[in-house]
């Protein structure tokens, strides 16, 4: 929600989209389709032993809980901030009305934990059994103020060159190097490798015969010959394919990770880092440079009324948990500085070839051979420093117990982030869809589960994770410092974004890949405001609950399944995956609001919320009753 906007300074980072390519797409078969799809318009009446509990979600509670996770008051729920703070003990206050037990820490003595329900004993009270509070309290390392300079050393016959660099001007960083990498400086030498592409089907590699370790990488982005019938990757359809993806129309991606039907996209950038580089500088395989330094440019002024979204603001700062490495962060754990750069300065640090980015470029795109090159001479001295803190941050965790006397003793976890991105001067990032949906569907379960007279075999735990936004922390953290052993912990469910219905423009592109011959049918039948994609483990129970349940739900759902083990990414059901446990990830439509100001509550629908958040229940249900 924007606020009394005139004048804002966002620093706009500057994104290559281009550098992920997406793998050739496998054909389905129509069966494939079918298995892939459950698509419900007629609910049957939920069985009795589920009654109670399913009527006890409802559109307009959800709206109604939503309303205040996602106002202004909680100013955006950044993690560690009070905002966040007066969101969790308003979670936990309804824990506590729905009969839900506290799961989280058991009271210290001689540490002041805090206040709030269901907090350790007060003083002079008799001695009754310690009772843990609805907090689970940790600490991470905040990383912010980061500033960083580049400057470029050229020594060539006797003469040495300098010049320095200026951050937002001449470079942007991506990813590491603004807090992942941490404060300090490096000095490195600076090796060219073109496209940075690695293809042996064409016998084509821009690696080969180099070290890149410890050296700092310049790296074109994109692949070569785009525009050329002639270019080796225009020479299958697979290799079209893979280097030049078509780009989402509306340019607004529908999906977090990868759509269904779809591995992992490719990223080249990953090769790279493999080989341990000091840092990578991308340069945009593009002619001229005016469109990087509009993105660079900060906008002096944003017109009343302007409701264009504001695309990628400067972050506060990152964060991570101390002593703690290899989380399944959004960028995929890599702490290898990766920046992009204006031509101008690409054509700075190529000063000892006398060469220019774009010959390099074009002579690449005549001859389809590598132009990969050591810069003799030339050497990159990155500094940066950095406030760090430690942050005291909390999930928000209760449970209901099984009603096995014996199974009582294994647990299912429902789980979503309550965390968003907080606030940047007048703007305040509600989160409604990302995530206060997501949290009220767990709370939606809660309520469900508690209201129902018979319980599942199984104890279900419900957790709130805090640090999703600065990378899958608080469910990381969970998975390392679990209340109830992780080896009795059976599944887990995710939500993230469940509030915004499709439109039938993305429906009809998503559903492309399902149009094969014999399958248009089925797939002209998907009604885009019940629709949602549900990501889940494949050998576990979850795909045929999904079709057993829906029938007294009425959903049309596009299941989506993965190995033990393997996630999509991008959200807290990756950290479940890490450690094997299988999982369910239920998430409707991505709109432009994505994270934006303009992600508020008004947009959106309760019903789909509700619906989704009773196909959760049912499917927790009778995965922890069998
Ligand atoms: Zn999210």
């Amino acid at each position: 929600m924007r606020k009394n906007a005139l004048i804002v300074v966002f620093v706009f980072a500057l994104i290559f989209a281009l550098q992920a390519q997406m793998p050739p797409q496998q054909q389905m078969k129509p069966e494939d389709v079918q298995k892939a799809l459950s698509l419900v318009d007629k609910p049957q009446p939920v069985p009795d032993k589920y009654k109670a509990g399913f009527e006890a979600i409802s559109g307009k509670d959800s709206i109604a809980m939503l309303t205040f996770i996602a106002s202004d008051w909680t100013e955006g729920r950044e993690t560690g901030t009070k905002g966040y703070m007066i969101a969790a003990d308003y979670a936990a206050s309804l824990f506590k009305m729905w009969g839900i037990k506290p799961a989280g820490d058991m009271p210290q003595a001689g540490f002041g934990g805090r206040g709030g329900f269901g907090g350790g004993q007060r003083g002079g009270a008799p001695a009754a059994p310690a009772e843990r509070s609805y907090f689970q309290e940790f600490a991470l390392k905040s990383t912010s103020d980061v500033q960083s300079s580049m400057s470029l050393k050229i020594s060539k016959a006797g003469a040495v060159q300098t010049r320095d660099f200026t951050s937002g001007v001449d470079y942007q960083a991506m990813m590491g190097g603004r807090g992942g990498a941490g404060a300090g400086s490096m000095t490195a030498p600076v090796v060219f490798v073109g496209y940075g592409i690695q293809e042996p089907s064409i016998k084509f590699d821009e690696l080969a015969g180099l070290n890149l370790k410890g050296k700092v990488v310049l790296v074109l982005t994109e692949a070569p010959g785009r525009n050329d019938p002639k270019s080796p990757f225009n020479a299958t359809k697979e290799l079209k394919e893979k280097y030049f993806p078509a780009a989402p129309a509306g340019g607004v991606q529908f999906q977090r990770g990868p759509a269904p039907g779809q591995p992992q996209r490719f990223n080249k950038l990953t090769e790279i880092q493999k080989q341990g580089p000091a840092a990578i500088l991308q340069v945009a395989n593009v002619n001229n440079d005016l469109a990087t330094y509009r993105n660079m440019a900060v906008p002096p002024y944003v017109h009343i009324n302007d409701d264009r979204p504001i695309i990628g603001r400067e972050r506060g700062g990152s964060m991570s948990i101390p002593g703690v490495t290899g989380g399944g962060g959004p960028m995929g754990g890599s702490s290898i500085p990766t920046m992009s750069i204006t031509r101008d300065m690409a054509n700075a640090i190529l000063g000892a070839t006398g060469q220019t980015i774009d010959n390099l470029k074009s002579q690449i795109e005549k001859t389809f051979k590598p132009a990969s090159k050591d810069l003799a001479g030339t050497e990159i001295t990155m500094t940066t420093t950095a406030k760090t803190a430690l942050v005291r941050v909390q999930n928000v965790l209760g449970y209901i117990e099984g009603s096995d006397p014996k199974l009582k003793d294994e647990y299912f976890v429902v789980g979503a982030h309550f965390d968003h991105n907080g606030k940047a001067g007048d703007y305040i990032y509600n989160g409604a869809d990302d995530n206060g949906s997501g949290s009220v569907g767990v709370m939606n379960i809660a309520k469900a589960i508690a209201a129902n007279p018979v319980k599942p075999k199984r104890s279900i735990v419900f957790a709130l994770w805090t640090g999703e936004e600065k990378g899958l922390l608080g469910s990381r953290y969970y998975t390392l410092n679990p209340p109830f052993p992780m080896d009795k912990t059976v599944g887990y469910l995710n939500y993230d974004m469940i509030s915004r219905p499709y439109d039938a423009t993305t429906i009809a592109r998503i559903m492309q890949r399902y149009g094969v011959p014999g399958a248009e049918e089925l797939v002209k039948k998907i009604r885009a405001p019940w629709f949602a994609t549900v990501n889940l483990t494949e050998g576990t129970p979850f795909a045929d609950i999904t079709r057993e349940m829906n029938a007294y739900v009425g959903l049309d759902l596009a299941l989506q399944p993965y190995a033990l083990g393997a996630g999509s990414g991008g959200s807290d059901h990756s950290s479940f995956a890490q450690v094997k446990k299988p999982f369910v990830y239920y998430m409707a439509a991505m709109t432009s609001d994505y994270h934006q100001p303009s992600d508020s509550v008004e947009k959106v629908s309760g019903e789909l919320i509700a619906k989704i958040s009773q196909m959760g229940y049912l499917t927790v249900f009778k995965f922890a009753d069998q």
